[in-house]
């Protein structure tokens, strides 16, 4: 089984022709409110596309984003007797402008997420019980601390772009991170550089490059693991979707390359779809993929 411990958002996007710059006014062609935050994207790729058992430890406010953002989790599967509803935050949200190449630019309001300072009886019950976790860094560092340090097994997707603490490295099982969170994380320019850099430093790297698939290095041997070339409408929530399925595969036994060629191709087919959670494609299509 898989536990995520991470975030939530209720999503608002705005399609855009290009993404504004500082002091520009662009208008919208569309908005939309849609299921989304790293976590929740994570928890419901996992369940969905992965086929997992999947819990998911987080907070929600008590309020209507909070009531919509728990309907996708259970109708995803997901299980949410670890998710907290919280009377005095509201839930979190996302302002996201999507590109005409699908590319996009965030927003995130933390809400709820933010309180997320501690874990009680039941969620640590959750990570400890779980043969995968996976967390992300849209919930207060402490609390992935506490999580890594109860794993069995600890997925770390670094993003957004945070510097880690000392005392978390040595937790990290897996590392997920993409291009820039590479770069950021080490402060190399060049990318081979950053990935040299990370691989020192945790039992096995998982990079990934968009449309260029991901690169893992684990055991000091390096695959590269190339995506379908697909048109992508929105990526929105691609690397969640991909992170999750990985923690799924790795629950379910597979070695970390294979993992990675499945959590590349729910990436590739999340793309295609608007929305976060929302583009996050079955199990069988994604079997489908692999296979084609
Ligand atoms: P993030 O969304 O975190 O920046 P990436 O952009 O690297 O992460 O995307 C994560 C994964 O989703 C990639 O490894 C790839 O498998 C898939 N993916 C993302 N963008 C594309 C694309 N344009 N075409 C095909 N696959 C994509």
């Amino acid at each position: 089984s898989v536990t995520v411990v991470g975030s939530a958002n209720l999503d608002t996007t705005l399609r855009v022709v290009r993404i504004p710059g500082p002091g520009e006014t662009v208008m919208a062609s569309s908005i939309a409110r849609s299921p989304g935050g790293k976590g929740a994207n994570q928890a419901v790729g996992a369940a969905r596309s992965g086929g997992a058992d999947v819990r998911f430890v987080a907070a929600l406010g008590r309020d209507a984003d909070g009531d919509a953002l728990l309907a996708s989790l259970t109708g995803a599967g997901v299980g949410t007797d670890a998710v907290r509803r919280l009377a005095d935050a509201p839930s979190g949200s996302a302002l996201i402008t999507v590109g005409d190449d699908g590319e996009n630019s965030i927003v995130v309001v933390a809400g709820a997420n933010a309180a997320l300072t501690d874990l009680d009886e039941n969620e640590l019950a959750a990570v400890a019980a779980a043969d995968v976790v996976l967390a992300c860094l849209e919930i207060p560092m402490v609390t992935v601390v506490r999580a890594a340090r109860e794993a069995a097994r600890f997925v770390l997707n670094a993003a957004p772009s945070t510097p880690l603490p000392e005392d978390l490295w040595p937790h990290v099982d897996v590392l997920v991170v993409n291009e820039h969170e590479a770069r950021d994380l080490t402060g190399a320019a060049d990318l081979a550089d950053a990935v040299d850099r990370l691989a020192g430093r945790v039992r096995a790297l998982v990079v990934t490059l968009g449309a260029r698939g991901a690169v893992v290095v684990s055991d000091g041997v390096r695959t590269s693991v190339p995506s379908t070339p697909v048109t992508a409408v929105d990526t929105t929530g691609a690397g969640d979707c991909f992170c999750g399925v990985l923690a799924a595969r790795l629950a379910a036994g597979d070695d970390l390359v294979t993992a990675t060629r499945w959590g590349s191709a729910a990436g590739a087919l999340a793309v295609q779809r608007p929305g976060a959670a929302d583009a996050t494609p079955t199990h069988a299509e994604v079997a489908a993929a692999l296979t084609s």
